[in-house]
């Protein structure tokens, strides 16, 4: 079964201000299109400094490289909403730039796949979930598409995607595309074993919010557990909760639009106080 690491106990507001407040080293790892100036303004610290501290000769930087820095503790923050906010100090699914990792994969050409820690975090997991099930070689790796821009905000044609909370996920087809590739996919076209691994992973995280996906592939789905489930009537309930019924709300959301990958939400991440539902 899947395991979680819950939070260890939250520290009391006064600690966590003066743990703000103190400077620390930490290391930064440069990103591409960074330079020692947008490095020194993101964290907060002198350009002067930043050369002096890792000897840089020129002020050159290359991708990958880690800094040292002492500074104010940074962290992640997912500010406002989905479908109007930023993100602050987000991380990067990729950092290597290999487009893939553990169960996972993402197209050449994405460059939007920055996150909360708890949504990269959340990601990894369910592919390494995944690969549990199915190894290396056998199966194809699951797709991920955008989550959100470096800093959030508006990205292209998705409404929402802006706080590094949102991430859409290629469904798993019978007939796999190329590696991060999405592919609009009917009900016998969706490979419902290794697509229901995925979705329950999803499930199985408190901190998922809600996960989008087109009408027919939930009916195809939910027909699939009470398949699977039949002779498990504690199981099938428990999942059951997740899809649409009367007289709850599903975490499983039905559309005409997500015919290609199904959008997953994350929750809040609990100390993000400008963080709006
Ligand atoms: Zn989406």
């Amino acid at each position: 079964m899947l395991m979680f690491v819950v939070g260890i106990a939250a520290p009391s507001d006064a600690d966590a201000k003066k743990r703000r407040g103190r400077k620390v080293w930490q290391e930064y790892r440069v990103k591409p299109g960074d330079t020692v100036k947008s490095v020194a303004r993101r964290l907060g610290v002198k350009g002067r400094s930043l050369t002096r501290w890792n000897r840089l000769k020129k002020r050159k930087i290359k991708p990958g490289q880690r800094l040292k820095f002492k500074g104010v503790r940074v962290s992640s923050e997912s500010v406002g909403r989905p479908h109007k906010g930023r993100l602050v100090h987000g991380i990067n699914l990729d950092p290597d730039g290999d487009n893939q990792g553990l169960g996972w994969s993402i197209n050449t050409s994405r460059k939007t796949v920055w996150g909360t820690p708890e949504t990269v975090r959340a990601i990894k997991r369910c592919g390494r979930y995944y690969r549990n099930f199915f190894p290396v070689g056998k199966t194809p790796s699951i797709p991920i598409g955008s989550i959100s821009k470096r800093d959030g905000g508006p990205i292209g044609k998705h409404k929402s995607h802006q706080s590094g909370r949102d991430v859409d996920v290629g469904y798993v087809r019978k007939k796999a595309p190329p590696p991060g590739h999405f592919i609009d996919t009917s009900p016998k076209q969706l490979d419902l074993y290794k697509q229901w691994v995925v979705t329950k992973c999803f499930l199985d995280n408190p901190e998922t919010k809600m996960i989008i996906m087109e009408r027919s592939l939930v009916r195809a789905l939910k027909k699939y557990i009470k398949r699977i489930y039949k002779t498990r009537k504690a199981k099938l309930n428990k999942y059951l909760a997740f899809f649409p019924g009367k007289k709850r709300r599903a975490v499983i959301l039905p559309d005409t639009e997500h015919t290609s990958h199904m959008h997953v939400r994350f929750h809040c991440p609990k100390n993000d106080r400008r963080c709006i539902p």
